[in-house]
């Protein structure tokens, strides 16, 4: 049941007046027990929950150099105030990126620093206490780790990595979060968030070839643990059946039929998604990535490509090499990892993909930049190439294209309001509230331009935009795939399909 109200659209985003904790009863379920110790985390608060908690930062402050300039640097120059959507939403001053880094210095100073130790009142150094804990609990999963704040930061204080130190603290004395630690045991035990085993996901992709060929009169195959193929693709498992992702997948599956590539998807890893990113938690993020390159070496694929989903691209294009690398068992002529939209853009430019625009004349059409592509990481060789590669994409499957306003995209782009490990019930009433910032967008280019779709390039932005459109009157299919676009737009021939190849 809804028991909030739903921000109202402004035609221009106003910095609003601040409302000190109005979002303080906002936090997501805690973990039970047994979610907690499945992924190696004491299983409930411990008893000795402070000096676990001030050992565990000390340790994270060490081995971080990063973590302890961001906690050392901020001049309190206020530029970051206004640059979280999640403030804009709310209007609760703790939802300000230095409020909210605020929560952890105050505690690092009072442990790790002279003055803090010695003089806390005077440099408002605090204790870890119930009260602390409750507020990082709570505002600690008011960040979805988006960036963009670091963005605006003369300092690079980058919020999101205090963030996942705090929730890694939080962990490290039993306080975790249900939502993500429960995912991330299925991920880690059956291959996949959904805990979809091998029976169900086979089953689906024969149902979707079945459609593929209702539809399009052609046999486009999605093999599963297809031995020796060429690509390996890993990809969110939402793809496998939820709106709008799966009409990405058989997106990707036209592509590869198209453009004659061997490809496999592979039941042991069977998700491109790897929350351990959210909790902070370099052996769970290893765990989940040591499933890729198990079954890369299991199938004997030559690449690697992942799906639509932002932080999987994240993870992968950042630390894949270090979590589970050396790939050099792969072939080194292409990329690893390599991004579904860089191979796609690649046949584009090469002139092997038949598109016909038309197919795609009844949407006017936008793009959300998803934040973790955006700002956590690159694609192709090219300086931008994460913005002008989905953007080209687009217009060679589309004739009627238009941007939201410049501060809402690109590098200042918004977050979706579901991301960070976010995306959950529980916490309905802050995606509702932290989606604001980018409906306002929305709404703008809707009004201008006719913009009848958003399109997106991850999971997490799709299943948020699917469930927040309607609370600010758009329908849920508003959002769309951006390998949907492609896969109606490709003119299919018999040509060679996998069945063939492999
Ligand atoms: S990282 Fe994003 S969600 Fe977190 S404080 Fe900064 S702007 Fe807000
Ligand atoms: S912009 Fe950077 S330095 Fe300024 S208040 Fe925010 S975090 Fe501190």
């Amino acid at each position: 049941m809804v028991d909030f109200e739903t921000p109202v659209l402004k035609q221009y985003p106003i910095i609003p007046l601040i409302q000190p904790g109005v979002m303080a009863h906002i936090k997501p379920y805690v973990a039970k027990p047994e979610i907690q110790e499945k992924i190696g985390f004491p299983g409930e608060l411990v008893a000795n929950w402070q000096e676990v908690a001030i050992k565990k930062m000390g340790e994270l402050v060490s081995k971080s150099r990063a973590l302890q300039v961001f906690l050392d640097s901020c001049v309190k120059c206020g530029a970051c105030t206004d640059k979280c959507h999640y403030f804009l939403g709310t209007a609760d001053p703790k939802n300000m990126p230095v409020a909210r880094q605020d929560l952890f210095r105050d505690v690092y100073r009072r442990y790790f620093t002279f003055a803090g130790k010695y003089f806390p009142k005077l440099v408002g150094a605090k204790e870890m206490d119930k009260e602390m804990l409750d507020d990082w609990y709570s505002y600690f999963h008011q960040c979805s780790q988006c960036r963009r704040c670091t963005v605006y930061c003369p300092f690079g204080i980058d919020t999101a990595e205090i963030s996942m130190a705090a929730r890694e603290i939080l962990d490290s004395i039993g306080v975790g979060q249900k939502y993500c630690n429960e995912i991330i045991g299925k991920a880690q035990t059956i291959g996949n968030n959904l805990g979809l085993p091998e029976p169900a996901l086979l089953d689906t992709l024969e149902g979707l070839e079945e459609d593929i060929e209702e539809e399009t009169g052609v046999v486009v195959r999605l093999p599963l643990d297809q031995k020796n193929a060429d690509i390996l693709l890993v990809t969110p498992s939402a793809d496998f059946f939820a709106e709008p992702h799966v009409d990405g997948l058989i997106g990707y599956a036209k592509v590869f039929h198209a453009a004659g590539l061997s490809w496999t998807l592979s039941s042991h890893a069977s998700e491109a998604a790897n929350f351990g990113m959210f909790i902070g938690s370099y052996e769970n993020m290893q765990k989940l990535a040591m499933r890729i390159r198990d079954a890369a070496l299991e199938l004997g694929v030559k690449r690697i490509v992942f799906g639509e989903c932002g932080h999987a691209w994240r993870v992968a294009y950042n630390f894949l090499n270090t979590l589970a690398g050396p790939f050099d068992f792969l072939d080194p002529n292409y990329p690893m990892p390599q991004h579904i939209c860089e191979v796609t853009y690649d046949l584009i430019q090469r002139n092997l993909l038949k598109l016909d625009k038309s197919v795609n004349d009844d949407k006017v059409i936008t793009f959300h930049d998803s934040c973790n592509i955006a700002r956590g990481s690159r694609m192709g060789d090219m300086v931008g190439g994460q913005f002008i590669i989905p953007r080209e994409i687009i217009k060679a499957c589309c004739n009627h294209f238009y941007d939201m306003a410049d501060d809402t995209i690109k590098e200042a782009t918004f977050c979706c309001g579901g991301g960070g490990g976010l995306l959950t019930d529980d916490l309905l009433e802050l995606r509702v509230k932290g989606a604001l910032p980018r409906m306002e967008a929305l709404k703008q280019v809707v009004d201008d331009y006719g913009v009848t779709h958003m399109v997106a390039i991850c999971a997490i932005c799709k299943s948020q935009f699917s469930k927040i459109l309607p609370h600010y009157g758009f329908e849920m299919d508003q959002v769309i795939t951006l390998h949907q676009l492609v896969g109606d737009a490709l003119v299919l021939d018999e040509g060679t399909s996998n069945s063939d190849s492999n």
